[in-house]
């Protein structure tokens, strides 16, 4: 094989931080709760397999993912941890979630009714977690058809309800109505399942707004995702929440080259030189995940100082006016998102200024980029 060094864009993973956030969602658990961490998404783009080793470490024992795809990820790298798959058991799927010890999230009556046949028939169970839709308006149980089906539950042989479980719509408005309907509704359809004989060892509702916004005591289980990765679970959080940033993506100067004033820059010709401008040219682009929306307003960080993105970001390629960093030379990092010399582009700023979330700022930085973790 012919070695190489890779293109010079990465995003550093500062698994510090990452343990750091830890701490502050447990700041708020009680000491019987323990953190079911959230790792789907690639652990919100930041690298599941290394992300759970690294909350395996400091003692947590229960994870999350999306699909059967991720959890098998997990698995494959030796990660035999307590595995809940939020996204529940595809028709056809019930073996494989057998075969690697995996614990769906049941979603509807013919999920249950599927999975315990396949468990039956393989002589075993399968032990699941409950969902009630308790006003997401998303995905299982609603509590008036649970209440039908609860008869057939209770005769699911091959079914063992391990955990009893619901999301929170609105737990990032701390003054929301809608909370504490969910959280009455949680509580109705757990005494609902005590009376009909089903105890499920483990109660969770709590996602990073709802674990730091609102006190579940009966919850053996808290979910946090975004708060783990640095950001904030809505803009009301930031005095409840220390967080750090955990991802900074960087890319180098590939390019440096000077246009003189007046010339068109990038596809479109949107922007123009108003003076003769030194322009560094990174090699990052949407395809990375670097929103296509920072065309003209991007920023970056280069020797302790904000530098503007110029043109529109193309598939593979940014721009940035450095003339005013003149000491600016090719091979130098610049920072896009994270820390960089005391100044930083947080995932929150990102979402702010784009119109969405930082959830989805972090899951989108693409595979093309590698991570390194420090
Ligand atoms: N629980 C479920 C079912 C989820 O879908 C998610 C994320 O979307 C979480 C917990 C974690 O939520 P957050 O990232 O807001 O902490």
């Amino acid at each position: 094989a012919v070695e190489f060094p890779p293109r010079p864009t990465w995003a550093d993973i500062d698994l510090n931080a990452l343990l750091h956030n830890l701490r502050q969602a447990q700041r708020f658990f009680q000491p019987h709760q323990r953190a079911l961490t959230v790792v789907k998404a690639d652990a919100y783009g930041h690298g599941a397999v290394p992300v759970a080793r690294c909350f395996q470490r400091a003692g947590v024992c229960d994870f999350a993912v999306a699909t059967l795809e991720e959890a098998i990820e997990l698995r494959d790298a030796g990660i035999d941890d307590a595995l809940l798959v939020l996204g529940g058991c595809h028709p056809g799927q019930e073996k494989a979630f057998m075969a690697y010890n995996l614990m769906p999230a049941l979603l509807d009556p013919q999920m249950a009714l599927r999975l315990s046949a396949a468990a039956e028939q393989q002589g075993c169970r399968i032990p699941a977690h409950l969902k009630i839709d308790s006003g997401m308006g998303r995905v299982g149980f609603l509590p008036n058809l649970l209440r039908d089906f609860l008869p057939q539950l209770q005769q699911l042989k091959g079914l063992e309800i391990v955990g009893l479980m619901s999301h929170l719509a609105c737990a990032d408005e701390l003054d929301s109505g809608v909370t504490l309907q969910q959280l009455e509704r949680f509580r109705s359809v757990r005494q609902m399942l005590r009376d009909g004989g089903i105890v499920p060892r483990d109660i969770h509702i709590s996602n990073s707004a709802g674990l730091s916004g609102w006190d579940v005591p009966e919850a053996t289980l808290m979910r946090p995702g975004i708060m783990l990765y640095g950001g904030l679970p809505g803009p009301d959080f930031d005095d409840k929440l220390e967080l750090r940033p955990v991802m900074h993506l960087r890319s180098c100067i590939s390019q440096l080259r000077t246009l003189p004033k007046g010339s068109g820059v990038s596809y479109g010709h949107n922007f123009y030189t108003e003076r003769d401008t030194r322009v560094a040219v990174l090699p990052i682009g949407y395809a990375d995940g670097y929103n296509r929306l920072w065309s003209n307003r991007g920023q970056g960080i280069l020797h302790g100082q904000k530098i503007p993105l110029i043109g529109r970001v193309c598939m593979d390629w940014i721009m940035f006016d450095v003339t005013d960093v003149p000491q600016a030379k090719v091979g130098d990092s610049i920072t896009l998102l994270g820390f960089s010399e005391g100044l930083s582009i947080l995932g929150d700023f990102w979402a702010e200024q784009l119109d969405t979330i930082s959830y989805e700022v972090f899951c989108r930085i693409g595979s093309r980029v590698p991570r390194r973790y420090l």
